[in-house]
Parts: C-alpha cells; sequence; structure tokens
C-alpha cells in the first residue's frame, strides 16, 4: 500500500499530452483551448456612435437648450456598416444611428431625442449642449490590438464563444477529447429500469462515470457491464486498449474471489504501477499502463467509484487536455471529520462562506456504499492521516465539485 502523495507523483509521471485538433467555432464550447486568443484589433475597432442621433461638434453646442435652440445644417448620414464619408465643418451635423463610425470633423453625439428628430430636412434642432466624447465608444477603450483575450488551457464557455466570435474567430485549435472506456464488473448488478431478484442491485456506477467523463471533457467510446468472468473481460479489455486513451473500471479489483479484473490486466499485459492506495474509501485503486493507455481500476462501492473518478481520474483528464489545474483550498470545519490513522480520508462534503471565512462540513453519511452522501454536496474534502479526529475549527483540504459553486 503505497500513500496518497507517492501514488500522485507516480500518475503525474505517465501522463501523457493529447494531440490538438481544430474545430468550427460552432463546436467548440466545453473544449479545452490550445492557443491564446490575441486580439488582432482593437475594440471598439473604430470611433462609433452609443446612441442614434446626429455627430456633431461640440462647441457648435454651447449654449443650446430648449429655451435656446441652436439649428446646425445636416449633410448626410452615417449608420452602421455604411460609414458617411463626409467630413463636418463648423455649423454641421451628420444622422448617426448606433453603432455608426463617427464622420470625420465630429466629436461628439446628440441623441435624436434632444432634437428635432431625423428627416430630410436640411435644417436640425439642436435643443442640449454637448460635451465632447459624449455617446462616442472611442476605439481601443475595451481592449487594444495585441491584448490576450483568452489564455490557452481555459475551458470554452458560452463567454469565450462570444469574445472569439466578437474577434474574428471562425476556428479554434482545442485538445482533441479523451477516448475512454468504462465497464462496471459483478454478477449481481442490474441496468435501472429491469426487474431485480433476491441478491441483485441496480448498476449506478457506470452512469455516474459516464456523466462525469462527459463533464469532464472525455468521450465515452465504449461502456459495458460485464460478468464476473475472465474471458470476457477479456476480450472488452483488450479492445479498449487498442481504441482508447484512457479504460476506467469499477469493481472487481478488490480481494474478492471473483475480483479477476486485475489479473486480467496483468495477463493482457498492463504495466501495474501500483494497486494498494492508503486512502478511504478506495484501497483497492489500480493505476497501470498499457501501450498508449492509462488504466484506472476503481473499486465498486459506489462513494469509492465516485470519489475515486473526482481524486483520481479528474485531475488526469484536465492534464491530458491541457486544462488550467483547478486547485484545493482549506476551509475550517464547522463539525467533527473521522479522519484515519494512516489513510487519507475523503468525504462528500459541503462548503460555504460566512462573515468571511470558508467553512465546511462532512456528509452526515458516511459509508462508502451510501451513495445519498453524494446529494446537496458540492465538494470532497479530503484530511491527511491523523491520530485524532478532526474537530470544528480544525482546517481541512476542500476540492470543489467543479460544476459547484459556495453557495
Ligand atoms: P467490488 O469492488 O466488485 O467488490 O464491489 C464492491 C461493492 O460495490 C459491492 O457491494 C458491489 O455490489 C458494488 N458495486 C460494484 N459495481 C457496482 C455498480 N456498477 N453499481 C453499483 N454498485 C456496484
Ligand atoms: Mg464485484
Amino acid at each position: 500500500m503505497i500513500s496518497v502523495k507517492e501514488a500522485k507523483s507516480i500518475i503525474r509521471r505517465k501522463i501523457f499530452s493529447l494531440d490538438a485538433e481544430t474545430v468550427q467555432l460552432n463546436n467548440a464550447i466545453d473544449r479545452i483551448l490550445l492557443e491564446d486568443i490575441v486580439a488582432n484589433f482593437p475594440s471598439p475597432r473604430f470611433n462609433n456612435s452609443a446612441m442614434d442621433g446626429f455627430a456633431v461638434r461640440s462647441s457648435d453646442t454651447i449654449g443650446a437648450s430648449k429655451n435656446n435652440i441652436i439649428t446646425l445644417k445636416n449633410i448626410g448620414i452615417s449608420s452602421a456598416g455604411s460609414p458617411s464619408q463626409l467630413k463636418l465643418n463648423q455649423g454641421e451635423c451628420i444622422q448617426c444611428m448606433t453603432g455608426a463610425k463617427i464622420p470625420a470633423g465630429s466629436d461628439a453625439v446628440v441623441m435624436v431625442e434632444h432634437t428635432s428628430g431625423f428627416s430630410d430636412n436640411s435644417n436640425v434642432e439642436i435643443m442640449n449642449e454637448t460635451q465632447p466624447d459624449m455617446h462616442i465608444r472611442k476605439k481601443g477603450e475595451e481592449i487594444q490590438k495585441g491584448d490576450i483575450l483568452i489564455s490557452k488551457g481555459t475551458r470554452i464557455t458560452p463567454s469565450e464563444i462570444g469574445i472569439c466570435a466578437t474577434f474574428g474567430y471562425g476556428q479554434l485549435e482545442v485538445s482533441k477529447k479523451p477516448k475512454i472506456a468504462i465497464f462496471g464488473t459483478g454478477n449481481e448488478l442490474v441496468d435501472p429500469g429491469k426487474d431485480i431478484k433476491e441478491g441483485e442491485i441496480y448498476n449506478s456506477n457506470l452512469y455516474v462515470l459516464s456523466d462525469l467523463v462527459a463533464k469532464a471533457g472525455g468521450s465515452v467510446v465504449m461502456k459495458d457491464v460485464l460478468k464476473d468472468n475472465k474471458e470476457h473481460l477479456n476480450l472488452f479489455l483488450s479492445e479498449a486498449m487498442r481504441s482508447c486513451d484512457l479504460v476506467i473500471s469499477s469493481g472487481g479489483v478488490s480481494m474478492g474471489r471473483f475480483d479477476y479484473v486485475r489479473d486480467v490486466f496483468l495477463d493482457l499485459g498492463v504495466e501495474e504501477h501500483f494497486w494498494k492506495v492508503a486512502q478511504k474509501p478506495g484501497r483497492p485503486l489500480f493505476f497501470g499502463t498499457g501501450d498508449k493507455t492509462l488504466i484506472f481500476g476503481l473499486p465498486g462501492n459506489p462513494v469509492s467509484s465516485y470519489i475515486g473518478f473526482m481524486v483520481w481520474v479528474w485531475p488526469v483528464l484536465n492534464e491530458m487536455m491541457g486544462s488550467i489545474r483547478i486547485k484545493s483550498f482549506k476551509a475550517e470545519l464547522t463539525e467533527p471529520f473521522p479522519s484515519e490513522k494512516i489513510k487519507y480520508r475523503y468525504l462528500f462534503g459541503k462548503a460555504w462562506v460566512e462573515d468571511g471565512k470558508v467553512l465546511c462540513k462532512p456528509s452526515k453519511k458516511i459509508g462508502s456504499h451510501m451513495l445519498t452522501s453524494s446529494l446537496n454536496v458540492n465538494c470532497v474534502l479530503g484530511a491527511e492521516p491523523s491520530d485524532r479526529q478532526l474537530n470544528p475549527g480544525d482546517s481541512i483540504d476542500v476540492n470543489l465539485l467543479p460544476w459547484e459553486t459556495m453557495k
């Protein structure tokens, strides 16, 4: 049995990066960006109007009000997409719509509401004094040419899609999605929706693992529930090792008489790097490598399998895709936490901010078979081995579930 720290450093040495691929912007959501997105032009690109109104020389409007109307000569129109090429001289104005280029010679916009309105009349009445730059969106006021907008390693959300579109990127360099095989083992497993007999249980792990893989940005290309039978395992695994970047099993990797998963991994030539880790839940954790595949054997208990994925597999998927790392942080316990003498202890929990402090508490249910402990939580709490249980006020590591927030 090795420590969590040792196990992590062994895995770190075996991780490989996935290649990049180019995707169209509308297929890029949730992918990991493998290039910096740089502004190839300033934003706004040119001085433009923030209002529908009249581009004027502000000095021509001094003293203008409802009681002191100033009349300017209307010489044309500048609209979004059709900039006016005219230059404004003293006493002139140009009808200027929202987003339209500010004509040369003009330094302010008067809202149409403060004028006699749009028309083909050559005279326009101005009823409001304006100041230089009023209602003008200035070139480069948001972003300068050459600014880095989004850094390599960012997961693409609708915000990033919007920025890439704004700056004209029609396609992006992203990491390929890791191809993943997941399988569960156990003669007792029945799929939800089917009838269940004495001694059987419903398979929940593959449902959880499939969703976790999708959330992490991977693609499940093989998935099955297998009987505790070496031939079935052999067939599935040999294909998985040929076609996948990562193989994740749940169950059948412990000391039971019918736990064949490790034997089959070894029969197929998988190099074993470790099999047992000083952690609870999930001591029988297998990690090995094939020619071009990382292999994780997670224990079958639903909480061990779920927490095992979050602690061991999720960071590996992130790193393979070049994603910016999510760090754990410390929080203060408000309830006791049952740490272990020689094992790292993980439990689902809840973390929140109160009076400027980050607080947390573990779920009430602590058995590794109790999947309801994953309801109404937002993190996995982790405590180093210790001779004493942790008490309220003690500090503990919080790994926020990446799709959760601290409410
Ligand atoms: P094992 O690691 O195969 O010894 O399984 C440990 C426990 O987890 C047993 O109680 C299994 O019935 C249960 N288990 C194994 N696989 C699954 C699964 N896919 N869904 C839910 N429970 C499972
Ligand atoms: Mg089993």
